[in-house]
């Protein structure tokens, strides 16, 4: 039997994801049989509870945020994080882009759509084929936007412990940030970036749903933001092979570094999985310190990895790189005329986040198989080239 009409329209995926598959092997990315999160994990993991997440402890009536919302509204004169100052308080040079951010935003923070119903056994999409099915799942998601698609099965260490995800398997949607407005952080510009990236994110995480659900399968899209999270994406975004620890807290992909944001959608239909990768990002991040040394707010860490929490918002148990979420988010509200989320200077300063062009490849490949001392030169060569600022203040 030829090629359905519908895989025949999905070609152009089909040839991304073999070039992206390509692509690791020239970089020499290892696929790995444990994630190797491992390295910071000091005993059992216990589930953390969401609503010690700084941003869920932020929202009113939250009984672990209360100390932390009377220092932020004394700190900062709002009782929360992302307050846009009205437009006419603003230089009318900024208020295009503070408008833009509202916009970029509003999808992500109000888009909460039921799924589609699921359809019922007699009607189900029948196969055993997973791995077909998988590369279908990809690119459907690719499809509807996103620039990266892995698999993985959900590990229950992982779903807050105060949140339910019984599907066996979740897939991890990935979408990076625009460049250049990432690289102008803090700012409404930085700011617009991120929201645009979760808005297409929740786009194409609960159009997806919706897809699996018309198959048959049960489908959920995952909330993964702060104030509302489901699960930690972190290690299942690891888990899925999207990338490594990096300083930052955040996962490190050798294609995008850390300019990206994940989602996910959790599902009963039977899938076949990624596995965790492998490519040195532990030993970068100890030649670099750029996240640490750029942060505005002071909220990452330099040096060695640690086993002590920076505070209630961190997930004991680890010896790694913690970060101090309360002061990242009291620096958002810093200078509301000019940004109301920093936007990541600490993503925008990472050696990683370049175009894939064949130059860059070079390096990423160079990056990963050298020595410490010539990772560290790297480091010095992008901080001269790209005329990294000096520190923003507060
Ligand atoms: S988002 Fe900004 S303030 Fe927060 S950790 Fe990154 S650089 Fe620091
Ligand atoms: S800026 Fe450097 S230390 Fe920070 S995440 Fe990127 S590579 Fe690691």
């Amino acid at each position: 039997m030829g090629p359905t009409e519908l895989e025949k329209a999905l070609m152009p995926f089909e040839r991304k994801l073999r070039a992206q598959k390509r692509l690791r092997r020239l970089l020499g990315v290892r696929e790995v049989d444990s994630p190797t999160y491992e390295r910071y994990i000091l005993g059992p993991v216990r589930r953390f509870d969401s609503r010690k997440n700084a941003f869920a402890a932020m929202m009113d009536g939250n009984p672990f945020g209360q100390a932390f919302r009377e220092m932020y509204r004394r700190r900062t004169g709002v009782d929360s994080f992302s307050k846009p100052l009205p437009q006419e308080e603003l230089d009318p040079s900024d208020r295009p882009a503070q408008a833009l951010a509202n916009a970029a935003w509003r999808l992500c923070r109000e888009y909460y759509p039921g799924a589609l119903p699921i359809t019922p056994p007699q009607g189900r999409f029948e196969t055993r084929d997973r791995a077909g099915m998988s590369k279908l799942i990809k690119k459907v998601a690719m499809w509807l936007g996103a620039e990266m698609v892995k698999i993985t099965r959900v590990d229950q260490r992982w779903v807050y412990s105060d949140r339910e995800v019984p599907e066996k398997y979740a897939v991890l949607v990935v979408v990076s940030h625009d460049r250049g407005l990432n690289r102008t952080a803090p700012s409404h510009l930085s700011g617009l970036a991120v929201g645009n990236t979760y808005s297409r994110l929740k786009f194409i995480t609960t159009q997806l749903a919706d897809f699996i659900q018309g198959l048959g399968y049960r489908a959920v899209y995952r909330e993964t933001l702060g104030w509302n999270p489901e699960m930690l994406i972190v290690p299942m975004a690891i888990d899925a092979g999207v990338g490594e620890f990096s300083r930052t807290g955040r996962v490190l992909s050798p294609e995008f570094g850390t300019n990206m944001r994940i989602k996910a959608v959790s599902t009963d239909l039977p899938l076949e999985t990624d596995r965790p990768i492998s490519f040195g990002t532990h030993e970068f991040c100890m030649a670099c310190e750029n996240c640490a040394r750029y942060c505005p707010a002071n909220a990452v860490s330099f040096g060695e990895p640690t086993d002590a929490p920076e505070s209630m918002f961190n997930n004991p148990g680890y010896r790694k790189w913690y970060i101090r979420a309360d002061r990242c988010l009291l620096f958002w509200m810093a200078d509301r005329k000019k940004w109301i989320t920093c936007g990541g200077k600490c993503i925008s300063v990472c050696p990683w986040n370049k175009p894939l062009h064949p130059f860059h490849n070079l390096i990423r490949r160079l990056a990963i198989h050298s020595p410490a001392g010539v990772k560290k030169m790297l480091v010095r060569a992008d901080i001269l080239l790209y005329g990294r600022t000096v520190k923003v203040q507060k």
